[in-house]
């Protein structure tokens, strides 16, 4: 064991004898002794009888080694920690705490305090109830995914949701693989694999996490055709880009980023009419795709997949756990005949998506019947929409309670501040929300009191995540829901040791 690791165990502490280790102390029980201890019934139980013994052994040959180099070298570390416990039931706790460590699954809850509702590094959307129970039964039970229990064939598991979305989006026909990235993958290489397809310079757009149009447009094997410049793109610029070498048309929303000033861009409806003069058909990449208008729950407008659909576009792409507020997935909508082709393209059968995904986005798509319904139901929905004086209540009932578990070192105030939809989603919009505002308190300011703030709140249980700016701590609450409120407060007992 390194000084490094034995400094950091802070599990290693009892009698000390400052400068060198009896010889006793390196004479450790026996790892049969350990393992048949009453008390390491209930590791064996739970993590069974390999892993616990390999744990073991692993845990006593560190503290041979360290007890032996404190003894020859006289280990700085031991003498100051104290020479470690060596008996049984110090061994078993230090054996319990490793076996917890090492099991602990990586992938853990958290609280999204970042006032980013659909952010993509904290997994985007949460799945309404109806999902979560459609995803249990779904890996519990053989389903008919590919099975048509009309006829007793072989079915198509894009069927098990094609319908639900042709009466959503007025869409001829429907597909789904496995992200939008790979629906925009699949179309481009379905349709203009060896040809060109045409972009506005404005529309060349890099999503977070290496999706970019050109570079995703050449893996796809389509040649980029540009036209227009960054700010400014007319209907000429495509008109005269069009001819025998062209096969597709395809405006990209631009989903993280807005071109404001001299600008020029081509509407779809403008587009529509030239793509059916030249014969060429018309691709729109929504990113975001909404199925219903945002404005009528007081949210800005984004463009929805049906007035795509309706503007023109002969395909539509866009992500399932955007603003939809379903599973990852990517939804390609559009001219029967394209997506037939693209359904035969080898590459689907590598996209597609699993069973586990269908079994999310069927009730998600289902909840859009009713749309009254849906800020109630649909939890994206619900947290978009979520009254500021919502938050503020939250937020007031909680100040006190994490002013106490930060002490006098910092100060903490409710303040109204402003969530992003996030995922592209409407960019530059944003919604009034409220939260916490922790601040390094002038007095008895230590270095670094925002850094080292954010790294305590994100070591706890279930780690809470806020947003640096202005020198201070922001904790947006419009994400923190009233199942999670009790457990956020909980929690901040631990933040005061
Ligand atoms: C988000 C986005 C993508 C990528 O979608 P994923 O579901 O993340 O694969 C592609 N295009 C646009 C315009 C987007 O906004």
């Amino acid at each position: 064991m390194s000084e490094q690791s034995a400094r950091s165990d802070n599990t290693l502490h009892g009698a000390a004898s400052a400068a060198g280790v009896p010889a006793a102390a390196i004479r450790l029980p026996a790892v049969h002794l350990i393992l048949s201890d009453a008390d390491c019934e209930p590791l064996l139980a739970a993590y069974g009888r390999v892993q616990t013994l390999d744990a073991a052994r692993a845990l006593l040959a560190e503290l041979r080694a360290m007890l032996l180099a404190a003894r020859e070298g006289g280990d700085t570390a031991v003498a100051v920690a104290g020479a470690p416990d060596t008996s049984i039931p110090s061994l078993l706790a230090m054996l319990a705490a490793r076996l917890q460590e090492q099991n602990a699954s990586p992938l853990r809850p958290v609280f999204n305090l970042t006032g980013t509702v659909l952010h993509t590094n904290l997994g985007r959307a949460l799945l309404p109830d109806a999902a979560v129970q459609a995803v249990v039964d779904s890996m519990r039970w053989p389903m008919n995914l590919e099975w048509d229990l009309d006829t007793g064939k072989r079915g198509d598991r894009d069927n098990l949701i094609e319908e639900l979305l042709l009466e959503l989006t007025g869409a001829e026909a429907a597909t789904i693989v496995n992200n939008n990235a790979a629906a925009v993958l699949l179309m481009l290489n379905t349709v203009a694999l060896g040809k060109e397809v045409i972009v506005s310079r404005g529309e060349l757009v890099e999503i977070g996490g290496a999706f970019r149009i050109p570079d995703v447009m050449a893996r796809a094997g389509a040649v980029l055709r540009e036209v227009g410049a960054t700010n400014r793109t007319h209907l000429k610029d495509y008109d005269e880009a069009a001819g025998p070498q062209t096969a597709l048309m395809m405006k990209v929303h631009t989903s993280n980023y807005a071109i404001t000033g001299f600008t020029k861009s081509i509407e779809l409806h403008e587009l529509a009419p030239l793509s059916k003069k030249h014969n060429i058909p018309l691709a729109v990449d929504l990113g975001s795709g909404t199925l219903v208008d945002l404005e009528q729950y007081g949210l800005p407008h984004e463009t929805t997949v049906r007035e795509t659909i309706e503007g023109g576009a002969d395909l539509v792409t866009f992500s399932g756990d955007k603003l939809l507020g379903g599973p990852q997935c990517g939804i390609i909508v559009g001219r029967k005949d394209l997506i037939a082709q693209i359904k035969k393209n080898p590459l689907k059968r590598a996209l597609r998506v699993g069973k586990l995904t269908l079994a999310a986005l069927e009730p998600v798509l289902a909840l859009y019947r009713a749309p009254d319904l849906l800020p109630e139901r649909l939890t994206t929905l619900k947290l978009l929409t979520r009254p500021a004086a919502d938050m503020r209540a939250q937020a007031q009932a909680i100040l006190p309670q994490l002013q106490a578990a930060l002490g006098a070192g910092y100060e903490v105030t409710e303040e109204a501040m402003f969530s992003q939809i996030g995922s592209g989603a409407l960019p530059v919009d944003q919604l009034q929300s409220h939260g916490l505002v922790v601040r390094p308190a002038a007095a008895g300011r230590v270095s670094n009191a925002l850094g080292v703030l954010e790294q305590r709140l994100r070591a706890l249980p279930l780690p809470v995540i806020g947003r640096v700016a202005q020198d201070a701590l922001w904790l947006d609450l419009r994400c923190l829901q009233d199942y999670q409120q009790q457990r956020f407060i909980e929690q901040l007992a631990l933040l005061t040791a």
